[in-house]
């Protein structure tokens, strides 16, 4: 039989694309999000033994713990992007970052995805960090499938989970899976489409077994084996189901107003192998990416590419980083040349990695909605657009103007140029943003959570050898500045005080409160006062 790479690469483009699905996991930390990812890559076939997190999870992640875990940077890197394959489809898994702290990075992580698969824990219902994740998926129609997690424990009522995750994300939800019985009385786990029954493995433990196809709800199997009361408690909840809520629309899903629902259990590997089917099926092929009015067809033949992060330092001794690249459409092979849009240089990309779950490897070629990792010294920046031919730009990466300002102190004034440039890396890197102030030339850093200050100060330290510390800077909130660059230029001649440059040299207002921001814009109407940049 022929495979698709028997074929030549004109052949093979459409359908190489139409198999990749490229999608994020949102949660509230202690969700599940690490021991479902590792699952994801265990049924995917990407990795042969889950590692053990519920040592780790059985502690409350502490600063100092996801500081450790940032340090061991080979550890963050490697599990930023999994690549897998199962069943023909191919998944490129994008980590978004763990912390509880919201960050850029984040945000630009979920700009490279075409879905995401939200973790809801069955206790807690829906969390402050999963609301708003959720909110950045729906700003950028990201449509979404919702995983239920730990069915194996006492948990809320299925139905009031549903009523309240309806509510809260205002979005239809169709039940895939259902829980027979949770905590105490778990019995498994129904598949209502394929009526599969996930079941125990029968030996006191809350562990998958093995999966049985039923004739449907009425199946005397279930009777045999579920408790009277728990089976006529889940028969009725399915049946309303079946009335009430809706079937799984695709196009509902895609759009993002409806959600499939699957009740599971990652630790214990219930429906792990149905979410993924669920993503096969359903969640959408990479999808055109925005640059400018136009959205780029990932069928195009011409290879284009966005760098959506940087990392740098993943070897201290060597200041090298890796650029990762969403190709956003065509095919990609190793060796290539691409320009660098923008800045009229090109780059031979002769050394490009895939990240698997395990290892890294060479990528000889990758096709749209892969994510590769291209090595450099520093040339490659958030945003950069990287095409084969032609001068488009990929749009929509922002920069948000930073909720907290510190200023920079330095320790040890022999060490000014190490800081600098320890600040312009992680900057560049998009931990945080670095201003500098045009009087005084004042280092001011500027973040949307506070542990990114935490964060930054460790590894300025650890990785640069310079101890810095932050002191309360005299601003509490930032804007661009656009419009007529005559304008803007006199406007920043007059206000030098309050006017710092970030790491592209582009001018920011600093204003002291909210209050002498409106003041200044009501005075200077002809000038924008920018809360989002974009990157270009
Ligand atoms: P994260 O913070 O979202 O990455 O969450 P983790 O994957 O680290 O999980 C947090 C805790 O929940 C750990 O102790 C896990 O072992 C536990 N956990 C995860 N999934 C399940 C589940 O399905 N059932 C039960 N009982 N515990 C789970």
């Amino acid at each position: 039989m022929n495979t698709l790479a028997d074929f030549p690469a004109e052949a093979q483009l459409k359908p190489q694309i139409a198999r990749r699905r490229t999608f994020a996991i949102i949660s509230h930390p202690d969700a599940g999000k690490t021991t479902l990812t590792e699952k994801l890559l265990l049924f995917g076939g990407a990795i042969h033994l889950a590692g053990e997190v519920a040592a780790r999870g059985e502690r409350r992640r502490t600063r100092s713990d996801w500081m450790e875990i940032e340090k061991k940077r080979g550890i963050s890197v490697s599990s930023s992007v999994m690549m897998f394959e199962r069943n023909g489809i191919v998944f490129n898994l994008l980590d978004t970052p763990g912390h509880e702290d919201f960050s850029e990075d984040t945000y630009r992580t979920l700009t490279a995805v075409d879905s995401a698969v939200m973790v809801v824990d069955a206790a807690k219902g829906i969390e402050a960090q999963t609301l708003k994740l959720f909110e950045v998926c729906r700003l950028r129609d990201i449509p979404i499938i919702t995983f239920i997690n730990k069915v194996d424990r006492e948990g809320m009522d299925p139905f009031e989970l549903m009523d309240q995750i309806a509510d809260k994300l205002a979005l239809e939800l169709s039940p895939v899976t259902w829980p027979i019985g949770m905590g105490g009385q778990f019995h498994g786990v129904y598949n209502l489409n394929t009526h599969d029954w996930h079941k125990l493995a029968g030996d006191g433990s809350t562990k998958f077994g093995t999966t049985e196809r039923l004739t449907g709800l009425d199946d005397p199997k279930l009777d045999a084996a579920v408790k009277p009361d728990v089976l006529a408690e889940f028969r009725g909840q399915a049946e309303l189901v079946a009335e009430a809520m809706p079937k799984v629309d695709m196009e509902a899903y895609r759009e993002g107003h409806l959600s499939p629902v699957f009740f599971g259990s990652a630790l214990r590997d219930f429906c792990v192998a149905d979410l993924l089917d669920g993503l096969s099926a359903w969640a959408p092929p990479p999808r055109p990416q925005p640059a400018g009015d136009v959205a780029v067809d990932p069928n195009r033949d011409e290879v284009s590419a966005l760098i959506f992060k940087v990392q740098a330092n993943m070897d201290p001794n060597h200041r090298d980083r890796i650029a990762f690249a969403r190709i956003c459409s065509g095919r990609f092979s190793r060796g290539m040349k691409l320009n660098q849009v923008g800045t009229g240089k090109s780059l031979a990309v002769t050394a490009p990695i895939f990240f698997l779950a395990e290892e890294r490897e060479l990528a000889e070629e990758a096709w749209a909605g892969d994510i590769i990792g291209i090595p450099n010294h520093g040339a490659l920046r958030v945003g950069d657009t990287l095409a084969e031919k032609g001068d488009l730009r990929f749009t929509g990466l922002p920069r948000f103007a930073p909720e907290i300002l510190r200023r920079v102190r330095l320790g040890d004034p022999m060490k000014t140029k190490q800081m600098r440039r320890a600040l312009q890396d992680l900057s560049e890197e998009g931990l945080a943003q670095v201003f500098r102030t045009h009087l005084g030339g004042d280092h001011i850093v500027g973040v949307v959570g506070a542990l990114q200050l935490d964060v930054m100060a460790s590894r300025v330290e650890a990785e640069y050898k310079v101890k810095i510390e932050f002191e309360p800077a005299p601003f509490a909130t930032a804007r661009w500045l656009a419009g007529d660059p005559k304008l803007v230029k006199a406007f920043v001649d007059v206000n030098k005080s309050v006017v710092a440059d970030d790491v592209d040299g582009d001018p920011v207002y600093l204003a002291r409160n909210a209050w002498e921001l409106n003041y200044t814009r009501e005075k200077n109407p002809d000038i924008r006062f920018v809360e989002i940049k974009e990157m270009h």
